[in-house]
């Protein structure tokens, strides 16, 4: 089966029990055994949950991995991911990441014993010189969040294999429908379903891709001792998202090339980051890598912090609210939201502006949302 067709008969379906169309929510914490020692197959619901699996093999198809897994959240997903680990381990993590991605390693792991490098990953030289005896993990995100950077994965992993680390993705801005990281050899997918899967605003939600056996079984360990798994209503919205992620796609992407397109000469607007844009400095090897380059777009603006505040406020498309992904067209200002956790230093060094806006260009009419940032910036 090919893309549309996994994201809406990935799974068991329709139903075993009735033939529902619709998956159903098996809203059940416990199963009843056949006889002592004996289950249908589902025994307690943070363990497995029919809903729930269904989900985690469409996700896991999806992306072309071994097996599945839905959490809670995005964070609970990479918390779960990071128990892989041990007190003293080191991980090199991209540095320009998802601000709660961060405040994880940073104020949550680092307390465990674990040691974190957050560098750019665009030099074989600086990646190499950071690794050391104790790396285990690669950490990384593309496009990253905000600024829109592309990692070259077939460098990365090529790295990464040399020097046994296992390579982890948050793969939450392209979905799987844009970049597929395990055709180039990443080992573990992290996603935030709350994003693109989803893609309705109305839940949140993560998942993990693994690529073999031992990390399927690790996982599937950690995922039931650490209780991080999603709920089977939450599993139901985004499996009802994930069958119409393709045309969404398509839609965020075209929609957020006319607004970078338009965004890009406009006088008010100092540098525009879209890696469908060629004048980006990763268009090449998104070009060569991703089937499409995504709906979210970051830029700077011009006239200082008062303007910023005018620009965002004046808005009555885009909604001034975290989170991308949705149908609905949102803008955010990184500094002081998304990426308020990051230590300003931190920000700086990975070039998170604070005139920097991002996007996340929703479903609308796009001459509706040109005009609302074209009324916006006067
Ligand atoms: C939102 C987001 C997360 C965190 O996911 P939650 O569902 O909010 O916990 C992680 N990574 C990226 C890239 C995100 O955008």
């Amino acid at each position: 089966m090919r893309f549309e067709t996994i994201a809406i008969h990935a799974g068991d379906r329709p139903d075993k029990a009735y033939g529902s169309i619709a998956v159903p929510i098996y809203q059940t914490s416990n199963f009843a055994f056949e006889e002592a020692g004996k289950s249908k197959g589902y025994d307690y619901s943070r363990t497995a949950n029919p809903t729930r699996k269904v989900l985690e093999d469409t996700i896991a198809q999806l992306e072309g991995g071994k097996a599945g897994f839905a959490f809670a959240t995005g964070m609970a997903a990479e918390a779960t991911v990071m128990h892989l680990l041990k007190t003293g381990d080191h991980v090199i993590s991209q540095d320009d990441i998802y601000g709660g991605t961060y405040r994880l390693f940073q104020n949550v792991m680092q307390d465990f014993g674990l040691e974190f490098t957050f560098l750019g990953l665009d030099s074989r030289e600086r990646i190499e010189k950071a690794i050391k005896p104790n790396t285990k993990m690669l950490w990384l995100e593309t496009p990253s969040n905000p600024l829109l950077n592309i990692v070259d994965l077939e460098l990365v992993v090529e790295i990464a294999r040399k020097h046994k680390l296992l390579t982890v993705i948050d793969n939450t801005f392209a979905s799987p429908y844009f970049l597929r990281p395990i055709e180039y050899g990443i080992d573990l997918v992290v996603h935030s379903t709350t994003k693109y899967l989803n893609g309705h605003c109305d839940v949140v939600g993560g998942a993990v891709v693994t690529t073999s056996d031992e990390l399927t079984q690790r996982i599937q360990f950690l995922l039931n001792a650490l209780g991080t798994c999603a709920a089977p209503f939450d599993c139901w919205l985004v499996l009802r998202g994930i069958e119409t992620l393709a045309v969404r796609m398509r839609q965020h992407e075209n929609n957020a090339l006319a607004v970078a397109n338009f965004l890009k000469e406009h006088p008010k607007v100092k540098r525009v980051f879209y890696p469908g844009l060629a004048s980006h400095p990763g268009h090449e090897i998104a070009q060569r890598q991703m089937k499409g380059f995504g709906g979210v777009v970051s830029f700077e603006i011009k006239g200082g912090l008062e303007h910023l505040k005018a620009f965002l406020s004046r808005l009555k498309i885009f909604a001034l609210a975290e989170s991308l992904g949705g149908a609905a067209s949102l803008a955010e200002h990184p500094a002081t939201m998304s990426h308020a956790s990051m230590l300003a230093e931190h920000r700086k060094k990975a070039g998170i502006n604070d005139e920097l806006i991002r996007l996340s260009v929703g479903l609308e009419n796009a001459d509706d949302l040109i005009e609302d940032l074209s009324q916006a910036l006067e």
